[in-house]
């Protein structure tokens, strides 16, 4: 996914740190929720394939639209800026008037504005333009607590037993691991409804019984790497065996807050393994690294994920969670493949789900299909559904898109993912198209007058109401 840059100076907070550091002058968004509505939002069509229900082509699961996704975590997992700046001081002890001048200056303004646009997360408040009025306006001191309000009003969260309801009435068609996580964290919230979620898995009980779960399956994966060690030649074998050592203390001794303990796990190994040159050791050198996949890791294990995100912000774990069915734009040549990078359009677009996609960085398809044959009939599955959305004058701007995607799939996926198009009937979306734009003329010809008027109210406030009325 895309990360745009804004254009506001410079300061940088982190989420898990919370560290701030100013001074940089090209700030990225650390958050890829976007608020852009589709161009076409007053069209009866749809012009983007990730606004419509489809199957991930890699995983068949149902995905969610990306505005579904947005919205999810705009408005169910944040909280409204006005409630979320009230929750600060006994939630993260954040008190006001113990803070410095240029933030009890900020606060003020920012929980005036909040007060005027009640709706409105932390994200979406700064966007307005009397936020971004006084960002442009703003000293150093001041932006950074503008970035420090932002982060703190994100990490405000809604109870466990409302965010399970919230991602149940979503009705998701999660993968095995996320259905796991799921059914954990009714659990959980039946025990402590009241409590966030982030709570919840750091009491010592439970963060205890995640991590004594994922200790007892990384070391029963080790043990399996054993009787191979002892195939390896003695040159080869000792430094094998150091790492393996090296490894159970990484996972059993080593402290709950370290992270990468897996990736530094393998990554004993491949030192280990780096000048091998007898054939025999190289193949079985290959087998240990192949077991070594298999260490139980945040995609698909739920201790891992629980142990890992609980350490996270505080509404990391429905975001993460969400984030993994969102229907997201795969680049089928991949657009960061170093000396051959793929185009960023359509052109170049599958649609997966955020798990996939994150997945799969630059493996080619005929990699995925190694790991996951059902990827050619899933793909073809999507490519139906969207030709279907074509031919019923739904989707517009995609008529020769499957014809297109045809060849990228083909060469990723080196001739294993062939697909059939014929279903495409562009006549008969033409038709469509003209009824439905027709229908939807005909519907807005009896839409009330004054809705822009109303709309205007809305936006404009109490004030304006009144010129009105006087003219
Ligand atoms: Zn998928």
């Amino acid at each position: 996914m895309k990360i745009k840059p804004i254009i506001i100076p410079t300061i940088n907070i982190s989420a898990q740190t919370n560290k701030i550091t100013v001074g940089t002058l090209n700030y990225s968004q650390p958050d890829t929720v976007s608020f852009k509505r589709s161009k076409n939002e007053n069209t009866p069509f749809i012009n983007d394939t990730r606004e419509l229900e489809l199957h991930c082509a890699g995983c068949g699961k149902l995905m969610l639209k990306n505005s579904t996704v947005n919205d999810f975590i705009n408005k169910k997992i944040y909280f409204p800026a006005h409630t979320a700046l009230k929750r600060l001081s006994h939630e993260q002890n954040f008190l006001i008037k113990e803070q410095p001048q240029p933030m009890q200056k900020t606060y003020s303004f920012v929980a005036r504005e909040a007060a005027q646009n009640p709706n409105l997360n932390i994200e979406e408040l700064i966007k307005t333009p009397k936020l971004q009025d006084y960002i442009k306006k703003a000293n150093k001191e001041q932006l950074t607590a503008i970035e420090e309000l932002k982060t703190r009003c994100k990490r405000v969260s809604h109870s466990s037993q409302y965010i399970v309801d919230e991602i149940d009435k979503l009705n998701p068609d999660f993968q095995k691991t996320e259905a796991a996580i799921l059914q954990d964290l009714k659990i959980l919230s039946k025990l402590y409804p009241a409590e966030t979620i982030h709570n919840i898995l750091n009491k010592p009980e439970i963060k205890e019984h995640y991590l004594a779960k994922l200790q007892k399956k990384q070391n029963s994966r080790l043990k399996k790497v054993t009787p191979l060690i002892q195939q390896l030649s003695p040159e080869c074998a000792p430094k094998a065996e150091t790492a393996l050592n090296e490894s159970f203390r990484i996972f059993n001794t080593e402290s709950m807050d370290i992270m990468h303990k897996r990736t530094r796990v393998i990554e004993k190994f491949q030192t280990a393994f780096n000048d091998i040159d007898n054939s025999n050791d190289k193949e079985i050198a290959k087998l240990i690294m192949r077991r070594l996949e298999k260490l139980p890791d945040s995609k698909n294990d739920v201790n891992a994920f629980m142990v890992k995100y609980s350490r996270k912000n505080e509404n990391a774990i429905p975001k993460i969670l969400i984030e993994r069915l969102r229907n997201t734009n795969d680049h089928v040549k991949p657009e960061h493949r170093k000396g051959d990078e793929g185009q960023n359009n359509k052109k170049n677009y599958l649609n997966l789900c955020g798990k996939c996609n994150h997945e799969r960085k630059t493996d080619s398809y005929s990699e995925i299909i190694d790991k996951n044959p059902q990827m050619q009939e899933n793909t073809q599955k999507q490519i139906d559904e969207i030709i279907d959305y074509i031919n019923k004058g739904i989707l517009t701007e995609y008529d020769t898109w499957p014809n297109d995607i045809k060849m990228p799939l083909g060469f990723e996926s080196e001739g294993q993912i062939i697909i059939d198009t014929s279903k495409l009937d562009i006549q008969k979306a033409k038709t469509e198209r003209a009824k439905r734009r027709e229908k939807f003329t005909e519907e807005e010809k009896h839409k009330p007058q004054n809705e822009a008027v109303k709309t205007m109210y809305r936006r404009y406030g109490k004030k304006e109401q009144t010129s009105v009325t006087q003219q």
